[in-house]
């Protein structure tokens, strides 16, 4: 099973990302977790990508693909994953291909979680309070937006032309919401 999951910062990606991945036995496999790793143990790629995070723009594709490139190499990742935060850019989605074709195997579905602006900002600031994410000052949330917007958001076309894209409610309690992702992709917590 090759998944992935979008949707605005703040749509709750990450949170349903981990029932969707123990639900199928996958990884999940999130860039910005695997970013802030890399920062918070201040390793090359981390001191490379702060720059960008803190200023709420993309880390260049270049390095962001070869991470993603050794991260699915892992024999964890053999059977499946669910990505989270990738692709990104058109780019990504055309090296994300590659490297799924290479493999033998297709991208079985793309999960969007759609929210509302308004209710997303207040997340992120709450998040910010709770897990004090350098990223979630208010200018820094309104960059991420724009940035989504202008590059990532177009993606969900390209996916939903090639006819796997599934389009999820994302405001909610976060068990309605995984409910419906089960439900959308056709199968329940249970199966
Ligand atoms: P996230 O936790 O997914 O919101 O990611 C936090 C930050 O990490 C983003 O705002 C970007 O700076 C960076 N990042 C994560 N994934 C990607 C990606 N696929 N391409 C470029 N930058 C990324």
């Amino acid at each position: 099973m090759r998944l992935l999951i979008m949707g605005p910062p703040g749509a709750g990606k990450g949170t349903q990302a981990a029932f969707i991945a123990e639900h199928f036995s996958i990884p999940a496999i999130s860039t910005g977790d695997i970013f802030r790793a890399n920062v918070s143990q201040g390793t090359p790629l981390g001191v490379e990508a702060k720059k960008y995070m803190d200023a709420g723009e993309y880390v260049p594709d270049e390095v962001t693909n070869r991470m993603v490139r050794d991260r699915i190499d892992e024999p964890d990742a053999e059977r499946g994953f669910l990505l989270d935060g990738y692709p990104r850019t058109v780019a990504q989605v055309e090296e994300l291909d590659g490297m799924i074709a290479f493999t033998g195997h297709r991208l079985d579905a793309v999960v969007v979680l759609t929210v509302d602006q308004d209710e997303i900002v207040q997340r992120l600031l709450q998040r910010a309070e709770t897990e004090g994410r350098a990223d979630d000052t208010e200018e820094v949330i309104r960059r991420r937006q724009e940035v989504y917007a202008e590059q990532t958001a177009p993606l969900i076309d390209v996916y939903r032309e090639r006819g796997i894209l599934v389009e999820v409610d994302g405001l909610g309690e976060v068990d309605e919401v995984t409910q419906r992702v089960f439900a959308a992709l056709d199968t329940t917590p249970e199966s």
